[in-house]
């Protein structure tokens, strides 16, 4: 199956529509191949408005929520950014599209080393992927000038913000399991301002570390 136009109408539809207007990032939406990132029964699904599982108890998220968090980081080609959460890889994608290098940590092995071979696969060389418990950053790779958590947790784990550049960055959804707001936190002066800016659904953050 050919799966452009569906990517097509994917970025007219459920992006552009919505009001997502950065160009670099629309244009990494149209190059991205989805579908190499779920299993084959749900390839024809890949490019549709909602989130698909990608096996081990979690998903994928809706294109939408990818291009809503990547947009707030507002990437222009030279940062180093953090990923928690890898999950399939395709987040991480787009985000090597859009930035100089991309450090992603995964807690969950099997799907860490099926987005580490997809993404090598593709050709993608500016990207490091580890397994462990994201809430502990990457001291060895710090400082990040954006961090994106694809997974909810109560607040941004105390290590993550300590890994952040001043005038940083970092995408998280947090709050409880049916009460999460997606918030987006600048660290300016070595304060932290957060703003809220919708509701949204993720998959727990699970970790061993003790919320701060
Ligand atoms: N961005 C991913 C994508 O494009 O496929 C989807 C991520 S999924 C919504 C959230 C991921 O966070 C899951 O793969 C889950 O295993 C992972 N996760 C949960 N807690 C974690 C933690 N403490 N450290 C690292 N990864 C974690």
């Amino acid at each position: 199956m050919n799966y452009e136009a569906p990517r097509k109408a994917m970025v007219e539809e459920q992006l552009l529509r919505r009001g997502i207007k950065n160009e670099r990032l629309l244009r990494a939406f149209s190059k991205v191949e989805r579908h190499r990132f779920v299993s084959r029964d749900l390839m024809s699904n890949a490019y549709l408005d909602f989130p698909l599982s990608i096996g081990e108890g979690q998903t994928i998220s809706q294109p939408y929520i990818v291009a809503l968090m990547t947009e707030y980081l507002e990437l222009t080609g030279n940062e180093k950014v953090l990923e928690i959460g890898t999950g399939s890889g395709y987040q991480t994608a787009i985000l090597a599209e859009l930035a100089k290098e991309v450090c992603s940590i995964e807690r969950l092995s099997g799907l860490a080393a099926k987005a580490e071979n997809l993404l090598k696969e593709m050709g993608y060389t500016n990207i490091k992927i580890k397994v462990g418990d994201g809430a502990s950053g990457w001291p060895q790779q710090a400082p990040f000038d954006r961090i994106i958590i694809t997974a909810a947790a109560l607040q941004v784990p105390f290590a993550l913000r300590e890994q952040l550049k001043e005038t940083g960055k970092i995408i998280a959804p947090l709050g409880e399991a049916f009460n999460q707001v997606l918030t987006l936190i600048e660290k300016k002066e070595g304060r932290f301002e957060s703003t809220d800016i919708c509701g949204c659904v993720f998959v727990p953050l699970i970790s061993k570390s003790p919320e701060e």
